[in-house]
């Protein structure tokens, strides 16, 4: 943390910035010096290279004109204003050396989903998850067909900029399917409604193509360590001196604790740890392999039907005794359930995505078997040839 600020107003940005940019060129400057394991020092240089913020923090970080007035928008001459409209032939691309004349430099330089009627409440996770997985599925038949059409190139196209890589083919499928929802939904929707947040959308595929995919540039972050600071204080009074009291002691907690626990004392130890680290429970669980865990200490064997024992064999070349039935587990950090799990009612953890590209729930009873030899998720439906890998890396699931 670098700054918090609290009371009625704004602050002044150069109370924010100035700080912030004498720390910042000093590690441009000088950088830092480091020692590695084998003792060879290192100066890393650190460059900022990219501000992630939202539309109404970013006018007065880069000390121009906010979205709602005229030219707002930093990208490209669209005259802008309350309103933006799409316009053909579209507004010129604002570049380097237009920037460059006009800057004016500073004197110094996890939840379950909740009803649509509450979505006034809804946090941003809420409606991420309501944008990638939820909207088309409840939406179709509910929307006419047109506007369920057109919603499907936005899901798409943020589904597609998320991945955690991003091929230079898929960026563009994803410009192309986003210019083409920005075009119809002011049809769709009227003039009116092509708000600053629907003209941006011309212009991400830009940022995805400069830094990387969106999640790599998101604030949902820096959002969430708003909500973290909030329970740092209780009451009305001294509100900052509480927040930034707490925020200290717990950056100093960890080198305190390695300073003052005993070095055999694990159980303080791990205590410590848990504070920082919120992982899944996992000390009740059988370690399997590296990447697979199963909960629960598991029925020694179970009344198994012919086509699973038939999988089985498929899967591990030969049908040893040596298998375990989990009805809960986890591989690489995901959690599924067994149909057969009902201890939770709010969650489904037992469909699969098949080798063979179908999305299937037939799977589910197949799908918690872990054998030994098994170094990965490798579900074989039984009836069905699952050899074909990877045919549909590139299609959307
Ligand atoms: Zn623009």
């Amino acid at each position: 943390m670098s700054a918090l600020w609290f009371g009625p107003g704004k602050p002044s940005i150069f109370t924010l910035l100035t700080p912030f940019l004498k720390e910042a060129s000093l590690l441009e400057t000088e950088g830092v010096d480091w020692q590695d394991i084998e003792g060879n020092r290192h100066v890393s240089k650190v460059y900022v290279l990219i501000c992630s913020s939202d539309s109404v923090a970013q006018p007065l970080l880069r000390n121009t004109k906010q979205f709602n007035g005229f030219y707002g928008c930093d990208f490209c001459y669209h005259k802008g204003g309350k309103t933006y409209p799409y316009d053909r032939p579209e507004p010129p691309l604002r570049n380097e050396k237009d920037h460059f004349e006009k800057i004016k430099p500073p004197v110094e330089i996890t939840r379950t989903p909740r009803s649509l009627s509450e979505r006034k409440f809804w946090k941003a996770s809420e409606w991420r998850a309501f944008l990638l997985f939820y909207a088309l599925p409840i939406l179709k038949g509910i929307l006419p067909v047109r506007f369920w059409n057109n919603l499907f190139l936005l899901v798409f196209s943020i589904y597609t900029l998320l991945q955690d890589t991003i091929k230079t083919r898929s960026i563009l499928m994803a410009e192309v399917a986003l210019k083409k929802f920005v075009i119809e939904f002011q049809r769709l929707y009227g003039k009116n409604h092509m708000t600053f947040n629907i003209h941006l959308l011309t212009h991400v595929t830009q940022s995805v193509k400069h830094w990387g995919p969106l999640w790599a540039t998101s604030t949902f972050p820096f959002e969430s360590n708003m909500g973290t600071l909030l329970k740092y204080f209780h009451g009305t009074q001294y509100v900052p001196s509480q927040i930034a009291r707490k925020f200290l002691m717990w950056r100093e907690l960890p080198e305190k604790a390695k300073h003052t626990i005993a070095s055999g004392n694990t159980k303080v130890q791990s205590f410590v740890e848990k504070l920082y680290v919120s992982k899944r429970r996992t000390d009740k669980c059988d370690t399997l392999n590296k990447s697979i865990k199963g909960f629960d200490h598991p029925p020694l064997q179970e009344n198994i039907p012919a086509s699973h024992r038939l999988a089985i064999v498929k899967l591990c070349g030969n049908l040893s005794n040596c298998f375990w039935y989990y009805s809960r587990f986890l591989v690489d950090g995901a959690l599924y359930h067994s149909q057969t799990y009902d201890r939770i009612k709010k969650r489904f953890n037992s469909a699969v995505y098949l080798k063979d590209g179908q999305l299937d729930s037939q799977i589910n009873v197949q799908s918690d078997f872990i054998h030994e030899s098994v170094t990965a998720m490798n579900c074989v439906q039984s009836g069905r040839d699952p050899d074909e890998d990877d045919k549909h890396a590139d299609e959307l699931p």
